[in-house]
């Protein structure tokens, strides 16, 4: 199914130290990083510079949705280079229109936004928002605690975690955090300045915790009763990810097939790594950002519009929709036969598709690392240290988020790996 092309040769250097000092003088330390300084990747793999070989199922955080170095990506990024990379927004081109409409068409009838990162895709829809309240003085967003969404002034005041505010205060107004799946505590938080409603269908950074059907039709039905908005932020569970090309499509599969929000974020495997963010807005709303109000200066791009459509493409030729799914319950599985057998280290595994979370349990009394760090970053290195990336979320719980198109003998591979080190740590 997937074709693997040779990968460059490995810069078997021992650069470790070399580029880690050039980050400690140059780079804001913004980020905890793990102790890996990568060269290259190829499928669903990547290699350090040491020439050290790791199963790649963080996939960048949801982004690598062909894997690394897929052929239709490199072929759509060269081709277009040579055509054009970028234009502005001050003119048309066909790839933007042509994206924007496969879009339309997974979703329903509506109309596209293009801009380069999920935060921006959902600062987009802040704006949509006040546009939309702004003549009766309307301008509240309410989202939901353990929820992300991006990481400038309006983003964290949207987030609900105190960990991306802190230090930041006062926050941008107009943004307020209720339990989330919980449709009573959203109904009682609604104020007559309320004019949106934001939620994830899975939280992604919150842990992997998918809302459940009920929850997103009362959603639909509060918003239509008290004339708000309903925004989904399907930046990190969109795209196929959960088996459908949105999450709720997934979720209320059998249910309400004609369900539709008033808008939806994406970015993220949109690109597959080529940066790229966009939201979709329902027909009766879509012409309310007109001309003047709202742009950005890369956002569309022929080079970042060609590589989403090649990628949609690939997804649809590939059905990597039925691969998500098929494989992502595999994973799941899998890591639920752990729990049964380790429950001292494995709590849970829950998820949709191939987006999942692997729940350490509490206190693994001889997991090692400095307990200053949280269980799942001390997991995460035995992981990688046994050849496997995954991406932590909060204190216990890994994430696995790979390429739509992982193999079933690559997941196989990966679930090998997980159990050797839970093993060693139940021993
Ligand atoms: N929304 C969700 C649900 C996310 O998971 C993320 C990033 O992890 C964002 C928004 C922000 O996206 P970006 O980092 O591309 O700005």
């Amino acid at each position: 199914m997937k074709e693997v092309v040779p990968s460059p040769p490995a810069i078997v250097r021992n650069d470790v130290a070399a580029v880690q000092s050039l980050f400690q003088q140059n780079v804001v330390p913004s980020y905890g990083r793990f102790d890996i300084v990568l060269s290259h990747g190829v499928g669903s793999y990547l290699y350090d510079v040491t020439g050290k070989r790791y199963l790649d199922l963080g996939g960048g955080i949801a982004v690598s949705s062909l894997g690394h170095a897929h052929p239709a990506i490199v072929e759509a990024l060269t081709d277009q280079a040579r055509k054009v990379i970028h234009s502005s927004n001050f003119y048309y081109h066909e790839s933007q229109g042509r994206l924007a409409q496969s879009l339309v068409n997974l979703i329903g009838p509506g109309k596209c936004f293009f801009g380069n990162s999920g935060v921006e895709a959902n600062e987009g829809l802040f704006k949509l928002a006040r546009k939309f309240g702004h003549d009766e003085g309307r301008f509240e967003i309410l989202t939901t605690i353990n929820s992300f969404h991006g990481r400038t002034l309006a983003g964290i005041a949207a987030t609900g975690q105190e960990k991306v505010k802190k230090g930041f205060e006062p926050m941008v107004p107009g943004f307020r955090q209720v339990l989330y799946d919980d449709l009573e505590a959203m109904t009682a938080a609604i104020s007559p300045a309320t004019v949106a409603i934001m939620v994830e269908g899975v939280q992604g950074e919150g842990g992997v915790t998918p809302a459940s059907p009920e929850y997103l039709l009362g959603l639909r039905r509060l918003c239509d009763e008290k004339k708000l908005l309903l925004f989904m932020d399907g930046v990190q569970c969109g795209h196929f990810r959960t088996g459908r090309f949105q999450s709720f499509q997934r979720i209320l599969e059998g249910t309400a097939n004609d369900f539709l929000p008033d808008a939806i974020s994406m970015a993220k495997s949109l690109g597959g790594g080529f940066p790229i963010g966009a939201f979709w807005v329902r027909a009766p709303y879509a012409d309310l950002l007109s001309a003047g109000t709202h742009g950005t200066t890369f956002g569309g791009s022929p080079l970042a519009c060609s590589v989403a459509l090649s990628i949609l493409q690939v997804i649809q030729r590939e059905n990597l929709g039925e691969n998500a799914r098929r494989v992502g319950d595999f994973l799941k599985n899998g890591l639920l036969a752990l729990r049964e057998k380790y429950p001292g280290v494995v709590q849970n595994a829950r998820g949709l598709g191939l987006m999942i979370g692997l729940e350490l349990t509490p206190n693994i009394s001889n997991l090692p690392g400095e307990t200053s760090k949280t269980q799942a970053v001390r997991f995460a290195n035995l992981l990688h240290a046994a050849g496997l990336l995954t991406i932590p979320a909060g204190a216990q719980i890994l994430r696995f988020l790979p390429p739509l198109n992982l193999r079933q003998s690559e997941a196989e591979e990966g679930l090998k790996i997980v159990e050797s080190v839970v093993a060693r740590l139940a021993a």
